[in-house]
């Protein structure tokens, strides 16, 4: 079953699974647990890394060019292009802080990329900034196409709005709105009817596995249901990219494999990933790692062979819990 909602991840690339399509750590009727949304269209091989690999020239002027003129190199526009990046916090009158000391990076869409580096390294700076949450101090900064870094406070929230998708550490969700409000806020920006809200609120939802808990409230969620929902709220308007920050951050090494399986499948389906993470092993799940040290980019690579979350939560669901049953057999009614 397939349909073309645009306010489904990834909008026109995606294929979205229908409303039956199970994600990771869903017990499935038969007792098996599931694969993540394989019913779905990938779109064309992503380029991960085709920026650290080509030798051809790379500026993101050349990349509108490509879409302006034509497929002159067959490269796709990046998702995000930055050139010369800087960020310095000034500090009093004296000290200057510098966060950022000249980042270039392109994402392309479909891929998967860690940014990864010890504490003060700057990834919050750098999320910040291709968040549209922050303005550098200088150089460029391409979202989708277009040239982001000198708009304004104003134009930098349509975009944000518009374009990305959040998901945080801590969740974020409104205490006292059920799981469907808290994924239907977004879109009363986008001008959307109640009913559209509440029809597409209910379909993230359930492609995050969380159709049977739509009207719980936060405080009735496990931790890694909290996320779903705060995973489903980013993409529900349907964003070219998906920025979270620590998202395993808060969780147990169980459901923060949980976590990366969503994330992961989201992936297979064509949506565009950064996750920011201290933690070389939530990177390996990435397909691409850039690392970051004193505000620059020492490492970009590829990932040859990430880990598969599903796989581990597969494991996972089937090793016997502490009474002698299966996780899923323990939550199978
Ligand atoms: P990370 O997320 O990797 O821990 P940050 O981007 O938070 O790194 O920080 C990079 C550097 O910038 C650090 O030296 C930090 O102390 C400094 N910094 C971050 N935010 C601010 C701020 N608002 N004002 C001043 N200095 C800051």
């Amino acid at each position: 079953m397939a349909t073309n909602d645009p306010g489904l991840p990834g909008g026109e690339q995606i294929t979205a699974p229908g409303p039956n399509t199970p994600v990771p750590g869903t017990p499935a009727v038969d007792g098996q647990t599931t694969q993540p949304g394989l019913t779905v269209t990938k779109p064309e091989a992503a380029a991960p890394g085709d920026s650290a690999v080509s030798n051809q020239p790379t500026v993101p002027q050349t990349a509108l060019t490509t879409v302006q003129q034509g497929n002159i190199w067959g490269k796709r526009v990046p998702v995000i292009a930055v050139r010369n990046l800087t960020k310095t916090y000034i500090l009093g009158k004296k000290t200057r802080v510098p966060a950022l000391r000249g980042i270039s990076l392109e994402v392309y869409p479909g891929e998967f990329v860690a940014v990864m580096g010890p504490s003060g390294s700057g990834k919050s700076t750098f999320m910040n900034l291709i968040g549209c949450l922050d303005r550098p101090t200088s150089g460029e900064y391409w979202l989708a196409g277009k040239l982001v870094s000198r708009l304004s406070s104003d134009e930098l929230a349509d975009i944000r709005n518009r374009l990305l998708g959040f998901v945080f550490q801590g969740y974020n969700l409104l205490g006292r709105a059920s799981a469907l409000k808290n994924v239907a806020l977004p879109m009363v920006y986008a001008g959307l009817s109640a009913r559209e809200r509440d029809n597409r609120a209910r379909k993230v939802l359930t492609l995050v596995g969380l159709g049977g808990r739509m009207s719980h409230k936060p405080a009735e969620l496990s931790g890694g249901q909290q996320q779903r929902v705060a995973i489903a709220r980013a993409l529900v308007n349907g964003p070219s990219l998906l920025l979270a920050d620590e998202p395993t951050g808060n969780l147990d090494s169980r459901t923060g494999v949980e976590i990366m399986a969503v994330l992961q499948a989201l992936n297979d389906q064509g949506l565009t990933i950064v996750v920011v993470t201290h933690d070389p092993k939530v990177a390996n799940y990435a397909r691409r790692q850039v690392a970051f040290l004193d505000g620059r980019i020492v490492r970009d690579e590829l990932v040859l062979a990430p880990r598969s979350a599903q796989e581990e939560w597969d494991a996972l669901a089937k090793a016997p819990t502490a009474g002698g049953k299966t996780q899923i057999e323990e939550e199978l009614p």
